[in-house]
Protein backbone atom coordinates (compact mmCIF):
# COMPACT_ATOMS: atom_id res chain seq x y z
CA UNK A 1 0.00 0.00 0.00
CA UNK A 2 1.92 3.45 -1.52
CA UNK A 3 0.04 6.73 -2.36
CA UNK A 4 0.61 9.34 -4.66
CA UNK A 5 3.56 10.52 -2.29
CA UNK A 6 5.85 6.86 -1.75
CA UNK A 7 3.95 7.21 2.00
CA UNK A 8 3.22 3.53 2.62
CA UNK A 9 0.95 2.30 5.13
CA UNK A 10 1.48 -0.91 7.31
CA UNK A 11 -0.31 0.41 10.45
CA UNK A 12 -4.33 0.61 10.77
CA UNK A 13 -6.47 2.26 13.68
CA UNK A 14 -9.60 0.49 13.99
CA UNK A 15 -12.14 2.44 16.55
CA UNK A 16 -14.26 -0.26 17.90
CA UNK A 17 -16.86 1.76 19.30
CA UNK A 18 -17.44 5.46 19.52
CA UNK A 19 -19.12 5.48 23.18
CA UNK A 20 -16.57 6.42 25.93
CA UNK A 21 -17.37 6.76 29.99
CA UNK A 22 -14.87 9.65 30.12
CA UNK A 23 -15.51 13.30 29.31
CA UNK A 24 -12.62 15.11 28.58
CA UNK A 25 -12.73 18.59 27.94
CA UNK A 26 -10.74 18.75 24.57
CA UNK A 27 -12.96 15.27 23.24
CA UNK A 28 -16.75 14.68 24.75
CA UNK A 29 -16.85 17.54 27.26
CA UNK A 30 -20.66 17.05 27.40
CA UNK A 31 -19.84 12.94 27.88
CA UNK A 32 -20.80 10.33 24.52
CA UNK A 33 -24.19 10.61 23.53
CA UNK A 34 -25.12 8.27 20.62
CA UNK A 35 -26.14 10.35 17.51
CA UNK A 36 -30.25 8.83 16.92
CA UNK A 37 -30.35 6.11 14.25
CA UNK A 38 -26.86 5.53 14.46
CA UNK A 39 -25.48 1.58 13.08
CA UNK A 40 -24.02 -0.30 15.73
CA UNK A 41 -20.46 -0.86 15.81
CA UNK A 42 -18.67 -3.78 13.61
CA UNK A 43 -19.38 -7.35 14.48
CA UNK A 44 -17.01 -9.37 15.72
CA UNK A 45 -17.27 -11.31 12.14
CA UNK A 46 -17.01 -8.09 10.49
CA UNK A 47 -13.77 -7.19 12.56
CA UNK A 48 -11.92 -10.46 11.49
CA UNK A 49 -13.03 -10.18 7.82
CA UNK A 50 -11.60 -6.07 7.64
CA UNK A 51 -8.51 -7.29 9.28
CA UNK A 52 -7.41 -10.33 6.93
CA UNK A 53 -8.27 -7.48 3.81
CA UNK A 54 -6.12 -4.96 5.91
CA UNK A 55 -3.41 -7.64 6.62
CA UNK A 56 -3.73 -8.60 2.28
CA UNK A 57 -2.43 -5.27 1.64
CA UNK A 58 0.54 -5.27 3.91
CA UNK A 59 -0.86 -4.17 7.51
CA UNK A 60 1.25 -5.64 10.34
CA UNK A 61 0.76 -3.04 12.96
CA UNK A 62 -2.73 -2.73 14.42
CA UNK A 63 -4.21 -0.10 17.53
CA UNK A 64 -7.66 -0.96 19.16
CA UNK A 65 -8.76 2.28 19.84
CA UNK A 66 -12.31 4.33 20.30
CA UNK A 67 -14.13 6.10 21.92
CA UNK A 68 -12.82 4.04 24.65
CA UNK A 69 -12.05 0.32 23.45
CA UNK A 70 -12.57 -1.31 27.23
CA UNK A 71 -16.41 0.03 27.10
CA UNK A 72 -17.11 -2.85 24.79
CA UNK A 73 -17.89 -6.11 26.48
CA UNK A 74 -16.24 -8.80 24.14
CA UNK A 75 -13.08 -6.01 24.07
CA UNK A 76 -11.08 -9.42 24.77
CA UNK A 77 -12.62 -11.60 21.87
CA UNK A 78 -11.85 -8.68 19.97
CA UNK A 79 -8.53 -8.91 20.58
CA UNK A 80 -8.06 -12.24 20.35
CA UNK A 81 -9.71 -12.45 16.65
CA UNK A 82 -7.00 -9.49 15.51
CA UNK A 83 -4.14 -11.40 17.15
CA UNK A 84 -4.78 -14.72 15.42
CA UNK A 85 -4.99 -12.74 11.44
CA UNK A 86 -1.34 -13.99 10.11
CA UNK A 87 0.19 -11.06 9.24
CA UNK A 88 -0.52 -8.58 12.41
CA UNK A 89 2.79 -8.53 14.33
CA UNK A 90 2.25 -5.78 16.54
CA UNK A 91 -1.17 -5.63 18.43
CA UNK A 92 -1.76 -2.03 20.57
CA UNK A 93 -4.58 -0.78 22.38
CA UNK A 94 -5.10 3.00 23.24
CA UNK A 95 -7.02 3.28 26.29
CA UNK A 96 -8.03 5.78 29.10
CA UNK A 97 -6.85 2.97 31.41
CA UNK A 98 -10.26 2.47 33.54
CA UNK A 99 -9.99 -1.21 33.21
CA UNK A 100 -6.18 -1.93 32.82
CA UNK A 101 -5.57 -2.74 36.51
CA UNK A 102 -8.32 -5.31 36.35
CA UNK A 103 -8.19 -6.89 32.92
CA UNK A 104 -4.56 -6.30 31.98
CA UNK A 105 -3.62 -10.18 32.05
CA UNK A 106 -6.73 -11.00 29.98
CA UNK A 107 -5.99 -8.71 27.46
CA UNK A 108 -2.48 -9.78 27.04
CA UNK A 109 -3.46 -13.36 27.11
CA UNK A 110 -5.68 -12.70 24.03
CA UNK A 111 -2.25 -11.00 22.19
CA UNK A 112 -2.15 -7.73 23.10
CA UNK A 113 1.14 -6.61 23.39
CA UNK A 114 1.55 -2.77 23.52
CA UNK A 115 -0.17 -0.38 25.39
CA UNK A 116 -0.93 3.38 24.88
CA UNK A 117 -2.49 4.85 28.10
CA UNK A 118 -3.98 8.41 27.72
CA UNK A 119 -3.11 10.57 31.58
CA UNK A 120 -2.96 14.32 30.91
CA UNK A 121 -1.46 14.90 33.79
CA UNK A 122 0.27 13.46 37.26
CA UNK A 123 -2.02 15.96 39.41
CA UNK A 124 -5.03 14.51 40.73
CA UNK A 125 -7.29 17.13 41.02
CA UNK A 126 -6.43 18.12 37.74
CA UNK A 127 -6.49 14.99 36.38
CA UNK A 128 -9.95 15.04 37.66
CA UNK A 129 -10.92 18.21 36.41
CA UNK A 130 -9.44 17.23 32.86
CA UNK A 131 -11.31 14.26 32.33
CA UNK A 132 -14.16 14.26 34.80
CA UNK A 133 -13.28 11.26 36.67
CA UNK A 134 -11.14 11.01 39.78
CA UNK A 135 -9.60 7.49 38.46
CA UNK A 136 -5.59 8.71 38.20
CA UNK A 137 -4.22 6.49 41.03
CA UNK A 138 -6.18 3.26 39.93
CA UNK A 139 -4.54 4.04 36.37
CA UNK A 140 -1.62 4.63 37.41
CA UNK A 141 -1.13 1.45 38.98
CA UNK A 142 -2.23 -0.20 35.93
CA UNK A 143 0.77 1.48 34.11
CA UNK A 144 2.46 -0.38 36.79
CA UNK A 145 1.48 -3.63 36.68
CA UNK A 146 1.81 -3.50 32.79
CA UNK A 147 5.52 -2.57 33.33
CA UNK A 148 6.07 -5.53 35.76
CA UNK A 149 4.42 -8.18 33.26
CA UNK A 150 6.76 -6.88 30.69
CA UNK A 151 4.27 -5.74 27.86
CA UNK A 152 6.93 -5.26 25.43
CA UNK A 153 5.44 -1.35 24.80
CA UNK A 154 4.22 0.87 27.37
CA UNK A 155 3.23 4.45 26.28
CA UNK A 156 1.76 7.31 27.78
CA UNK A 157 -0.21 9.84 26.08
CA UNK A 158 -1.01 13.58 27.56
CA UNK A 159 -2.43 16.31 25.59
CA UNK A 160 -1.19 19.83 26.28
CA UNK A 161 -3.55 22.58 27.51
CA UNK A 162 -2.69 25.97 27.75
CA UNK A 163 -3.20 26.89 31.51
CA UNK A 164 -4.36 23.57 32.25
CA UNK A 165 -1.15 21.25 32.30
CA UNK A 166 1.61 22.57 30.33
CA UNK A 167 3.73 23.20 33.59
CA UNK A 168 3.98 19.84 34.75
CA UNK A 169 7.68 18.80 33.10
CA UNK A 170 9.01 18.38 36.34
CA UNK A 171 6.87 15.91 37.93
CA UNK A 172 6.61 13.76 34.47
CA UNK A 173 10.70 13.96 34.50
CA UNK A 174 9.95 12.77 38.52
CA UNK A 175 8.40 9.92 37.08
CA UNK A 176 10.31 8.66 34.03
CA UNK A 177 13.07 8.53 36.02
CA UNK A 178 12.29 5.26 37.08
CA UNK A 179 9.19 4.20 34.60
CA UNK A 180 10.30 2.80 31.65
CA UNK A 181 7.81 4.15 29.50
CA UNK A 182 7.01 6.41 26.62
CA UNK A 183 5.98 9.34 27.31
CA UNK A 184 4.60 11.13 24.24
CA UNK A 185 3.30 14.70 24.51
CA UNK A 186 0.26 15.17 22.10
CA UNK A 187 -0.71 19.13 21.13
CA UNK A 188 -4.09 19.72 21.13
CA UNK A 189 -5.74 19.67 17.89
CA UNK A 190 -8.55 21.40 16.41
CA UNK A 191 -11.57 19.39 15.59
CA UNK A 192 -14.68 20.36 14.54
CA UNK A 193 -17.00 20.44 17.98
CA UNK A 194 -13.49 22.01 20.22
CA UNK A 195 -13.05 25.32 18.32
CA UNK A 196 -13.59 27.94 21.48
CA UNK A 197 -11.55 25.22 23.73
CA UNK A 198 -8.62 24.78 20.89
CA UNK A 199 -8.84 28.88 21.06
CA UNK A 200 -8.27 29.01 24.80
CA UNK A 201 -5.61 26.07 25.62
CA UNK A 202 -3.52 25.40 21.95
CA UNK A 203 0.35 25.56 23.06
CA UNK A 204 2.60 24.36 20.73
CA UNK A 205 4.87 21.37 21.99
CA UNK A 206 7.83 23.11 20.36
CA UNK A 207 8.25 24.91 23.82
CA UNK A 208 8.55 22.01 25.68
CA UNK A 209 11.08 20.36 23.05
CA UNK A 210 13.40 23.35 23.83
CA UNK A 211 13.15 22.84 27.68
CA UNK A 212 13.74 19.35 27.00
CA UNK A 213 17.59 19.74 24.84
CA UNK A 214 18.11 22.72 28.02
CA UNK A 215 17.46 19.87 30.36
CA UNK A 216 19.92 18.04 28.35
CA UNK A 217 17.65 15.40 26.13
CA UNK A 218 18.99 14.18 23.17
CA UNK A 219 16.89 13.85 20.54
CA UNK A 220 16.76 10.45 18.49
CA UNK A 221 17.32 10.04 14.87
CA UNK A 222 13.93 9.17 13.11
CA UNK A 223 13.42 5.59 12.60
CA UNK A 224 12.05 4.65 9.17
CA UNK A 225 8.59 3.41 10.59
CA UNK A 226 8.91 5.80 12.89
CA UNK A 227 5.52 8.42 12.40
CA UNK A 228 4.97 11.63 13.15
CA UNK A 229 6.45 11.45 16.92
CA UNK A 230 9.70 13.35 17.40
CA UNK A 231 11.77 11.05 20.34
CA UNK A 232 13.79 12.60 23.23
CA UNK A 233 15.75 10.31 25.65
CA UNK A 234 18.20 11.12 28.15
CA UNK A 235 20.74 8.59 30.52
CA UNK A 236 19.45 9.47 33.34
CA UNK A 237 15.75 8.55 33.12
CA UNK A 238 14.06 5.12 32.35
CA UNK A 239 11.41 6.80 30.03
CA UNK A 240 11.22 8.59 27.04
CA UNK A 241 9.67 11.32 26.04
CA UNK A 242 8.06 11.72 22.19
CA UNK A 243 6.52 14.81 21.25
CA UNK A 244 3.46 14.90 18.48
CA UNK A 245 3.54 18.15 17.11
CA UNK A 246 0.52 18.03 14.16
CA UNK A 247 0.88 21.72 13.66
CA UNK A 248 4.42 21.32 12.50
CA UNK A 249 6.26 21.99 9.29
CA UNK A 250 6.53 18.13 7.21
CA UNK A 251 4.24 16.41 10.23
CA UNK A 252 1.93 14.52 7.33
CA UNK A 253 5.21 13.37 5.43
CA UNK A 254 5.62 10.49 8.12
CA UNK A 255 1.92 9.01 7.73
CA UNK A 256 2.11 5.49 7.81
CA UNK A 257 -0.89 5.15 9.24
CA UNK A 258 -5.33 4.63 7.71
CA UNK A 259 -8.08 4.29 9.95
CA UNK A 260 -11.34 2.64 10.38
CA UNK A 261 -14.01 4.00 12.66
CA UNK A 262 -16.22 2.00 14.66
CA UNK A 263 -18.80 1.23 11.75
CA UNK A 264 -16.27 0.45 9.22
CA UNK A 265 -15.73 3.56 7.34
CA UNK A 266 -12.61 3.84 6.33
CA UNK A 267 -10.84 7.33 6.30
CA UNK A 268 -7.65 8.29 4.60
CA UNK A 269 -6.95 11.08 6.77
CA UNK A 270 -7.74 11.89 10.60
CA UNK A 271 -9.43 15.30 9.41
CA UNK A 272 -10.39 14.17 6.16
CA UNK A 273 -14.03 15.32 4.13
CA UNK A 274 -15.05 11.81 3.82
CA UNK A 275 -15.17 8.13 4.88
CA UNK A 276 -15.91 4.94 2.33
CA UNK A 277 -17.75 2.82 3.80
CA UNK A 278 -16.02 -0.80 3.78
CA UNK A 279 -19.34 -2.74 6.22
CA UNK A 280 -20.73 -3.42 2.67
CA UNK A 281 -17.46 -5.54 1.88
CA UNK A 282 -17.71 -6.92 5.33
CA UNK A 283 -20.52 -9.61 4.96
CA UNK A 284 -19.29 -12.79 3.91
CA UNK A 285 -15.54 -14.57 3.72
CA UNK A 286 -15.79 -14.85 0.17
CA UNK A 287 -15.69 -10.93 -0.54
CA UNK A 288 -12.26 -11.00 0.60
CA UNK A 289 -10.89 -9.56 -2.57
CA UNK A 290 -13.65 -6.47 -3.36
CA UNK A 291 -12.68 -5.59 0.20
CA UNK A 292 -8.94 -5.53 -1.07
CA UNK A 293 -9.80 -3.54 -4.50
CA UNK A 294 -12.17 -0.94 -2.31
CA UNK A 295 -9.30 -0.68 0.24
CA UNK A 296 -6.18 -0.47 -2.37
CA UNK A 297 -8.59 1.99 -5.11
CA UNK A 298 -9.07 4.34 -2.38
CA UNK A 299 -5.04 5.64 -1.59
CA UNK A 300 -4.96 7.94 -4.46
CA UNK A 301 -7.20 10.00 -2.72
CA UNK A 302 -5.17 10.42 0.19
CA UNK A 303 -4.03 14.03 0.31
CA UNK A 304 -0.73 15.38 0.59
CA UNK A 305 -1.37 17.09 4.29
CA UNK A 306 -3.94 17.92 6.38
CA UNK A 307 -5.55 21.34 6.25
CA UNK A 308 -5.27 22.25 10.12
CA UNK A 309 -3.71 25.34 9.29
CA UNK A 310 -5.99 26.89 7.95
CA UNK A 311 -9.02 25.27 10.46
CA UNK A 312 -10.11 22.43 8.22
CA UNK A 313 -10.94 19.66 10.49
CA UNK A 314 -13.26 18.10 7.80
CA UNK A 315 -15.69 15.63 9.32
CA UNK A 316 -14.09 15.41 12.64
CA UNK A 317 -16.50 16.59 15.42
CA UNK A 318 -14.30 15.25 17.76
CA UNK A 319 -11.55 12.46 18.27
CA UNK A 320 -13.31 10.12 19.89
CA UNK A 321 -15.31 9.88 16.35
CA UNK A 322 -11.88 8.17 14.69
CA UNK A 323 -9.94 6.64 17.63
CA UNK A 324 -7.32 9.32 17.25
N1 LIG B 1 -10.43 6.75 24.89
C1 LIG B 1 -9.09 6.35 24.57
C2 LIG B 1 -8.08 7.31 25.17
O1 LIG B 1 -8.46 8.41 25.58
O2 LIG B 1 -6.91 6.93 25.21
C3 LIG B 1 -8.87 6.19 23.07
C4 LIG B 1 -9.47 7.22 22.14
S1 LIG B 1 -8.80 8.87 22.31
C5 LIG B 1 -9.72 9.73 21.10
C6 LIG B 1 -7.19 8.68 21.60
C7 LIG B 1 -6.18 9.77 21.96
O3 LIG B 1 -6.58 10.98 21.33
C8 LIG B 1 -6.07 10.07 23.43
O4 LIG B 1 -4.73 10.01 23.84
C9 LIG B 1 -6.61 11.47 23.56
O5 LIG B 1 -6.01 12.18 24.61
C10 LIG B 1 -6.27 12.04 22.20
N2 LIG B 1 -7.10 13.19 21.82
C11 LIG B 1 -8.44 13.30 21.84
N3 LIG B 1 -8.85 14.49 21.38
C12 LIG B 1 -7.72 15.17 21.05
C13 LIG B 1 -7.47 16.47 20.50
N4 LIG B 1 -8.45 17.31 20.19
N5 LIG B 1 -6.19 16.83 20.27
C14 LIG B 1 -5.17 15.98 20.56
N6 LIG B 1 -5.34 14.75 21.07
C15 LIG B 1 -6.60 14.35 21.32
FE1 LIG C 1 -12.96 9.40 25.98
FE2 LIG C 1 -10.50 9.17 25.06
FE3 LIG C 1 -12.08 11.22 24.25
FE4 LIG C 1 -11.15 11.17 26.77
S1 LIG C 1 -9.93 11.32 24.87
S2 LIG C 1 -13.29 11.58 26.15
S3 LIG C 1 -11.12 9.01 27.23
S4 LIG C 1 -12.38 9.07 23.82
Amino acid sequence: MTDRYGRRFPYLRLSIVPACNFRCTYCLPHGYRAAPGAAAPLSLPEVARLLRGFAALGMHKLRITGGEPSVRHDLTEVLRTAAAIPGVRKLAMTTNGTLLSRRLGEWTEAGLNAINVSVDSLDRASFARITGHDRLEDILAGIDMALAAGLPSVKLNAVLLRDVNDRELPAWLDYLRDHAVGLRFIELMQTGDNLAFFRDHHVRAETLETQLLEAGWEALPRAADAGPAREYRHADYAGRIGIIAPYSKDFCSGCNRLRVTATGDLRLCLFGEFGIPLRPFLQQDDQLDDLVRAIGGQLVHKERTHYLHQGRTGITPHLASTGG
